[in-house]
This record gives C-alpha cells, sequence and structure tokens, in this order.
C-alpha cells in the first residue's frame, strides 16, 4: 500500500516494463506498438484515478506486465494495456481496431463483456455452468488469460475497498476465476488468487495459519536445505552437471483445505516435501530419475512417466515419490526447462514456444483445443496428437450458456434456439410463445443464441405450436413437446372434420331416415374392426377412410336403398378457417377466398384444398370418391398465399417499386425468387399474402400500373 503514494510517472512505468520483461522475448517493433498502446490508454483514461489515488493507467501496466512474465505475446500485451477502455472510456471498439486491429478489437471486447456479466454465486453447480460460460464465451483464449490478470491484480490491491465489496469480489473470484486459472494450468495464479480470497473471506484463519506455516517455516528449511544438499550430491556424483533442485511449498490455502477436508489441525498434518529437479534434455530426466530410485526407495505404485506418455493439455514430467533419507515421503519433479516453462504458463506457454515456427492463427487454435479438452474430460484420450485431430473438424464447444431474465444460467445445446430456451424455461411457456428479446432486442423464435445472451420470451395465450416449429427447435424436451401437441390437436380436428364430412355424406346418399342409432353404430364398428366411434370420425377426418364410402355402409346396415348417383345434389362442405391443422391450402395453385375451390381427401393429411382449375387437378379426379365439393364461409379473417409472375424490363429500382406497390397494398412479400430471362427481361415469381380475390386483383392492378413491367399474372400451378 505505501509503495502506491510513490508510485512512478505513468511514462516510467511502461517503460520499465518494456526495458524489463517485454525486451527479454519481444522485438524493437513489437515495443514500439505496446508503447503506441500505452499512450492511447493513457489518454483515454486521463483524469481517472484508482481509489488508490494513483492515475488509472497504473493498473492496466500491472495487468501487461504480469501477462509479461508469461511471456504472452505483443497482441495479448497491447489488449491488456486496453482491456478497460472500452468499458469505462469514450474510446470504443471501432477506435481501437481502427488503431491496432481486428484481433487486439476482439480481445479487448471479449474482456469487456465478462465484465459486464452479473454474477452472484448462489450454488456450486451455477458456479461451474459460469465457468464454463466464461471459457465457451471466449472463441479465444487470450480473452480468458488477460481476464485473468485482470483479476489478480485487483485482488493484489483490494486493500482500498470496502470490507463487504471484498468478501463479494473474493466469494466470486474463489468460485469462479481461480478454478478457471488452475484448469488453464495457470497454477502460479490460481495459488496467490486463493491466498488472497481467504485473507478477505476469513481472516482469522487465514492469520492462524500463516503465523503457524511462518513458524514451521525455520524447521522446514533446515529439512529441505538439508535433502536439497542430499539429493544434490546424489546427482553430481553420478556426474551430471547441469541441474537445478528447487523446493516447493505449500499455500495456506491448500493447508486451509487439507485441514477441513481431514477434520485435522495444523499439528496434525503432516508436511510433505516435494522437489522439482529441472534438467536440459529430456533424456536427462530418465538419468536423473535412475540416479533417485537408486539412491532412495521409491514408493511402490507413486510413479508416473507423463514425458513418454503427456497429459492431453500437453504437460510433460516425471512424477515419483521415494522415502527420504530423514524418514517421511518425498515427492519428486523431474523435467526440462521447456516442460516447466509449459507447466508452470499453462496454456499461456503455447504462445512462447510455437510464435518461433507458426503464426498467431495456430497457436490459437492449439489453445483452443486445449480449452476444449478441458470443457470435456469425457473426450479425452491417450494421445493429445491424436486428440487434437480428432476436434480439428468441431473446433467450438456444443454448448451454448446464456441468462433468463432473473439472472439464472440455462444450459442448451450448440445451435438452440430462442423457442428451444422457452421449452427450457417452461412447457407452457414454450406451447404459448410468440417472440423474444435477446438482449433487449425483439427477435423471433428461431434465431439462434449465444454464449452469455440474456433471454426474455413473449408469450400469447391465443398462440400455439404450428408444425413449422419442428424445423427450428433443436432440443428433444421443444421438439416432443411439439409433437404431442400437434398430435393431440391432430386428433382434436380430425374428429371435427370427420363428423362433418360424415354428416354431409349421409345426408347425399341416406333417404329420409338419415338417424344413426347406436345398434348402426356398433354393427358398423364390428364390420370394420374399430373399437370406437371416435375412432372412425378421427380415420375419415384423417383422410384415411371415404366418407362416402362409409355413408353407402351405413346404409346398407339400415336395409336402406342408396340415392342413386345422378339425383345427388351435393351439398358443399363450408370452409370457416378454423379446421386447424387437417385443412390445408395446396401450395400448386394457392388457393385465395373467392376462388371456385375443391377439396381431395389424401390419407394422413385430411381435406387439402385446390382451385378447380388447378391443373394438378385433373390427375386427382380420377378418384371422384375423394374430391369433395367445398366452398368459402363468411367472414374468413387469416391471409392467404397466392403466387405472381411479374416480367420487368432491367432498369434500377424497377425492383424496389414493384415490393413498394405490394407494400402499400397491405400485403407481404413471404418469398421470391429473380432470374434473368433472354431480351433483357427479368423474371420475378412472387408469393404474397392476400385476404381475397379483390385484394389480389387490386395488387395486380397496381403492379401492372408500373412502366418498368412488362408482363404480370397470377401463376397457379
Ligand atoms: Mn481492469
Amino acid at each position: 500500500m505505501a509503495k502506491r503514494f510513490f508510485s512512478p510517472s505513468p511514462e516510467k512505468a511502461i517503460k520499465t516494463v518494456c526495458d524489463g520483461r517485454l525486451a527479454s522475448y519481444l522485438s524493437q517493433p513489437a515495443i514500439d506498438e505496446i508503447i503506441k498502446a500505452f499512450r492511447f490508454a493513457e489518454q483515454a483514461h486521463r483524469g481517472q484515478t484508482r481509489r488508490t489515488g494513483e492515475h488509472y493507467i497504473h493498473h492496466p501496466i500491472e495487468v501487461a506486465d504480469t501477462l509479461a512474465e508469461l511471456k504472452m505475446d505483443s497482441r495479448s500485451i497491447i489488449a491488456a494495456l486496453l482491456h478497460d477502455v472500452i468499458e469505462d472510456t469514450p474510446a470504443s471498439k471501432a477506435d481501437i481496431i481502427e488503431q491496432f486491429g481486428d484481433d487486439v478489437g476482439l480481445l479487448v471486447d471479449g474482456v469487456s463483456k465478462i465484465g459486464q456479466i452479473k454474477f452472484d454465486s448462489k450454488e456450486q453447480a451455477e458456479a461451474e455452468n459460469f465457468r464454463k460460460m466464461l471459457l465457451a464465451m471466449s472463441e479465444d483464449v487470450r480473452v480468458i488469460i488477460i481476464k485473468l490478470a485482470d483479476r489478480l491484480h485487483n485482488m493484489r490491491t483490494l486493500d482500498v475497498m470496502r470490507p463487504d465489496k471484498q468478501k463479494r469480489i473474493s466469494r466470486q473470484t474463489l468460485d469462479i476465476y481461480a478454478p478457471i486459472a488452475e484448469r488453464l494450468g495457470l497454477y502460479h495464479w490460481s495459488r496467490e488468487l486463493q491466498d488472497l480470497c481467504l485473507r478477505y473471506l476469513y481472516p482469522a484463519r487465514h492469520k492462524a495459519i500463516s503465523n503457524a506455516l511462518a513458524q514451521r517455516e525455520g524447521n522446514r528449511k533446515l529439512v529441505v536445505e538439508k535433502l536439497r544438499k542430499s539429493l544434490q550430491e546424489t546427482l553430481s556424483n553420478a556426474s551430471l552437471e547441469e541441474f537445478s533442485v528447487k523446493g516447493r511449498r505449500k499455500t495456506v490455502y491448500s493447508i486451509y483445505k487439507k485441514m477441513r477436508k481431514k477434520r485435522k489441525s495444523f499439528e496434525e498434518l503432516h508436511d510433505i516435501y516435494g522437489f522439482r529437479i529441472i534438467v536440459p534434455k529430456p533424456d536427462d530426466c530418465y538419468r536423473v530419475l535412475g540416479i533417485i530410485h537408486n539412491a532412495y526407495k521409491p514408493i511402490p505404485g507413486r510413479f508416473a512417466d507423463y514425458i513418454a506418455i503427456p497429459k492431453a493439455n500437453g504437460y510433460q514430467s516425471l512424477h515419483t515419490v521415494v522415502f527420504g533419507p530423514l524418514g517421511g515421503n518425498i515427492e519428486v519433479q523431474i523435467r526440462t526447462t521447456e516442460m516447466d516453462h509449459i507447466a508452470e504458463a499453462g496454456v499461456a506457454a503455447h504462445w512462447v514456444y510455437k510464435s518461433e515456427s507458426s503464426t498467431p492463427e495456430s497457436s490459437t487454435h492449439l489453445a483452443r483445443q486445449w480449452l476444449l479438452d478441458l470443457l470435456d474430460p469425457a473426450q479425452q484420450s491417450g494421445n493429445p496428437v491424436e486428440f487434437l485431430e480428432h476436434l480439428k473438424t468441431d473446433l467450438y464447444p456444443d454448448e451454448v450458456y446464456v441468462f433468463t431474465p432473473r439472472g439464472d444460467i440455462k444450459k442448451l445445446p450448440r445451435g438452440a434456439t430462442a423457442l428451444d430456451f422457452a421449452y427450457a424455461v417452461h412447457s407452457d411457456v414454450g406451447t404459448h410463445c410468440t417472440g423474444a428479446r435477446i438482449n433487449r432486442e425483439l427477435v423471433s423464435l428461431p434465431t439462434q443464441l449465444h454464449n452469455g445472451d440474456s433471454v426474455e420470451i413473449i408469450t400469447s395465450k391465443s398462440s400455439w405450436p404450428t408444425a413449422a416449429w419442428l424445423k427450428y427447435a433443436v432440443t428433444a424436451k421443444a421438439r416432443t413437446h411439439i409433437r404431442n401437441f400437434l398430435k393431440n390437436q391432430t386428433r382434436e380436428d380430425a374428429l371435427k372434420l370427420g363428423k362433418r364430412l360424415l354428416a354431409a355424406a349421409t345426408k347425399q346418399r341416406l333417404f329420409g331416415r338419415r338417424r344413426i342409432t347406436k345398434k348402426n353404430q356398433a354393427e358398423l364398428l364390428e364390420q370394420l374392426g374399430l373399437d370406437s366411434w371416435q375412432q372412425l370420425l378421427a380415420e375419415i377426418g384423417l383422410g384415411h377412410r371415404l366418407p362416402d364410402m362409409v355413408a353407402r355402409q351405413i346404409a346398407m346396415i339400415k336395409d336402406q336403398d342408396l340415392q342413386p348417383d345422378q339425383e345427388v345434389k351435393l351439398p358443399a362442405l363450408e370452409i370457416k378457417g378454423s379446421e386447424g391443422l387437417l385443412l390445408t391450402y395446396s401450395r400448386c395453385c394457392c388457393p385465395v377466398p373467392g376462388d371456385r375451390i375443391v377439396g381431395i381427401l389424401t390419407a394422413g393429411h385430411g381435406l387439402v384444398v385446390h382451385t378447380t382449375d388447378c391443373p394438378n387437378i385433373s390427375e386427382l379426379s380420377k378418384h371422384p370418391e375423394k374430391v369433395l365439393l367445398i366452398e368459402w364461409g363468411e367472414g374468413l379473417s387469416q391471409h392467404f398465399n397466392a403466387k405472381l409472375q411479374v416480367r420487368l424490363t432491367h432498369e434500377a429500382g424497377a425492383f424496389a417499386q414493384v415490393a413498394t406497390i405490394i407494400a402499400e397494398n397491405e400485403s407481404n412479400i413471404t418469398h421470391v425468387d429473380m432470374h434473368d430471362g433472354p431480351d433483357n427481361i427479368r423474371h420475378l415469381d412472387f408469393t404474397i399474402d392476400v385476404r381475397d380475390r379483390v385484394h389480389l386483383a387490386a395488387v395486380l392492378k397496381g403492379i401492372r400500373r408500373q412502366p418498368s413491367v412488362v408482363k404480370v399474372w397470377r401463376h397457379k400451378g
């Protein structure tokens, strides 16, 4: 804290970072670009101060320096300097892209987006989902690494916050960010984050453990030093020249966790000493292992060779546990310098060791694979190279995480739409949904969801599923509910339609005594092998049985003469517009109210309405028993599709004129096809919706009047 009052000028601070860590691995042009980013950020944040009283720019500089420690690429360093610019200053993403390129723009935007998400941990599962969402949200894992460095610096300077804020931020860090750091292999960061969190969440316990650790530290140092010497001697005697031995110490948090898990006091915890031996070449690792196993007795079952078989994330090392020369067990890790860097820098190492030979894209790609692996441990295979090959075709995780209006997280499969989300909330919400708001913007139900979206569903009591919904519902839950609804609805519609069709047929076929008694019904059902009258009506409605045939059978049962065909005056079935799923309008001729129409009974689809002059009718009327005369009822309120063909001259704006005329006549274009014909004539095929023939005629008339229109007509068939 005290040193904050003497913090250097921003210029000096950035110079220290550039001349220090950055100069050790970046070229001068890269460093020049970083200084340019510093100036941009310094300008943007000017006038803003941190709670410590210093210029705000010191925070991004510290974040950049933390990344430099990992030897992150220059784009990440630039993005780190700019990471708070979009959220806290007037500068926009577009400004950043213009100055520093698309990739930096995406990185800064990604970090800002994570910052905007409001998260308060409620339960363990929620935290797990949130972690997954963060990982999945960031197509580029550098976004996460920058965010972690940002959080690390905020945690390091948390002292200046109010205690309640300290606790809230620490809780979030412990639940979300520390585990992510751990999973990315950034163990240094996760350990530091955990210790800091413990300090603010449980100050007393943190203090007690660190005091006890400090007391024991004296002892520990002696023991470790003795062991180190002993190891060193053993290795030197075996004429291994180049190596280093590091002791590892426990963190306050790891001891706190162990005490809780094992329900033991500090004194009861036996210290296990850990050493790491670093050598130049992989061969040396095995030599060292041989020497150690020769000198100290290995514990059976504790040896692991992650050099021959690396962990899926690329981690390589030899692990073994031996009985120490002073009693007690010693954990030993043996690895090369390069392996050690990968182990320490985790996912970030991919920007260092790959940067010489490969492009930034391929590093990103590799790191992305790393992430995928973390997201789905079930897919881990023994061979990481093979594993990466497998995943090349499918770069993205197969889940999306979105928010409900209350801030709960829902997990859906990738490709899921607003409709799927509606069913995920509740089946009733699904059944009655009409649209959605994604991030407060009004969208239609087929709209696909993205990670981090906040989704609100709009419902209406008078809205119901249609068969088209099956085209854009991907979750099993939504599809099952929609199918069941359609099935039940179809059955209801089939009953109603069947009843009307049979009534019309009996009226037509039977003399005077048209009433069908219970006894007649029972006899007919037995003949047909059906269980119930409802079933018979449904089968007629669905088009599986012809109403006229059933009427004849009833006549026979009643021992009644049939009305001779020629004397039958056909009463037309009236269309009311409320027939539901089993009355459809054919897509070939597109009948509209006012057209002369017939209904064709089609097995499984009920009644399909065609115009009497539809070219497809002649084929269909080879089965006259399937053709029913129908007519339009009064007061139909819905709109009907009609097809138009237009021939236009090639004039600028000609198409727009036609579209305008259609709109001015209160019609909508639902589909349009366009291609160029011979003689410089453009062909347009429209599908529009209209109320009836009169409405359609008005549209046609309007189009015909356009000077660019050569010809327009309604198309059937
Ligand atoms: Mn920040």
